[in-house]
């Protein structure tokens, strides 16, 4: 199986050519009928602030809780949707579910951020910015509390829409992030025009930072010019205390990987954020919502 390197569209593309035709034709008619029979759940990864060891906000990742193969990874199922026309469908769900999900959480006094993964077509969709603000108003949740990660890749590949969904979300408040940067061949400079106020470094890049001086000679200069663009950095894929002390000395600003938690349901969530001894490698704080960052 292909090893899934942060969004590379090549390894996503030899991950879902690994099943027959016949297994991903089977796949996709029990992925129709996912939605309707409640098989979606979002899973929830922490992100940690460097400075302050608290969660800053949580990434929601979509799972597919199949009735015989079990849980379903989304880099089997979403090249899937987005060819046969199903994610547009799919990523509108998980929009209303996070946004539900902050609602439930704010009733339980916790003001969570929360970003959603969307998908090119997603941009390319005329009512998306729409959807959202409803799911917002729906849940009253405040427009930047939500942040929407778009890859790196994707971006570039339709730059025109990318450009005119950003500056719609950003003008109705929502915040955006470039995601697995590092992995296209994007410049900061073009970056700089879209109102993205977040940079996630991509895995491979964190995964070498102990071996590689060069590794360590990019993310230094990403973190830096970054933060002269005005764009907070987050390091993805952070497995090693070594790698996060390596992180935190360049300044990054908020770390996320299994070193701090892998991602989990909602209910798991907040039972991982009473245990304190999840609290103190992420910095002995309570789970908490700052709002004063970003
Ligand atoms: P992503 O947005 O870059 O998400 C990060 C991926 O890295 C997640 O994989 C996460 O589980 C994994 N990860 C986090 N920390 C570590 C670590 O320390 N080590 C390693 N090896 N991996 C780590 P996941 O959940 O399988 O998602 C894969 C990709 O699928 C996501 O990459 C995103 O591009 C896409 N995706 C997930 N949910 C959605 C969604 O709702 N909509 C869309 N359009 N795409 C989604
Ligand atoms: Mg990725
Ligand atoms: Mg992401
Ligand atoms: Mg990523």
């Amino acid at each position: 199986v292909a090893k899934r390197n942060g969004g590379n569209s090549c390894a996503l593309f030899e991950a879902h050519m690994d099943r027959s035709a016949g297994e991903q034709l089977s796949l996709l008619s029990d992925l129709r009928q996912a939605l309707a029979r409640g098989q979606l759940v979002l899973h929830y990864q922490p992100k940690i602030d460097g400075k302050r060891g608290q969660v800053h906000g949580v990434e929601a990742l979509l799972r597919w809780q199949h009735p015989e193969r079990g849980l379903v990874e989304p880099d089997e199922f979403i090249p899937l949707a987005e060819r046969f026309g199903l994610i547009n469908q799919l990523g509108g769900w998980v929009i209303d579910e996070a946004c539900r999900q902050m609602h439930v959480w704010a009733d339980q006094g916790l003001r969570m951020r929360v970003s959603v993964n969307l998908s090119v077509h997603q941009l390319r969709e005329s009512d998306l910015v729409g959807r959202i603000e409803q799911a917002l108003q729906r849940n009253f949740v405040p427009a930047s509390q939500l942040l929407c990660e778009i890859t790196e890749s994707v971006a570039m590949e339709d730059i025109k829409a990318t450009q005119r969904t950003f500056d719609n979300l950003a003008r109705i408040g929502v915040y955006l992030s470039i995601d697995d940067f590092g992995t296209g061949y994007s410049s900061l400079s073009y970056l700089r025009q879209l109102p993205a106020r977040q940079l996630k470094i991509d895995r491979s890049f964190v995964q070498d930072l102990e071996s590689s001086n060069d590794a360590r000679a990019v993310v230094d200069a990403v973190i830096r010019l970054s933060h002269a663009l005005g764009l907070r950095v987050v390091a993805e894929g952070v497995e090693t205390a070594a790698q996060n002390d390596i992180l935190l000395q360049m300044g990054c600003d908020e770390l996320q990987g299994y070193h701090f938690a892998r991602p989990m349901s909602a209910q798991a969530l907040q039972s991982w954020a009473q245990d304190g001894d999840n609290r103190r490698s992420a910095g002995n704080s309570p789970l908490a919502f700052s709002d004063s960052v970003l």
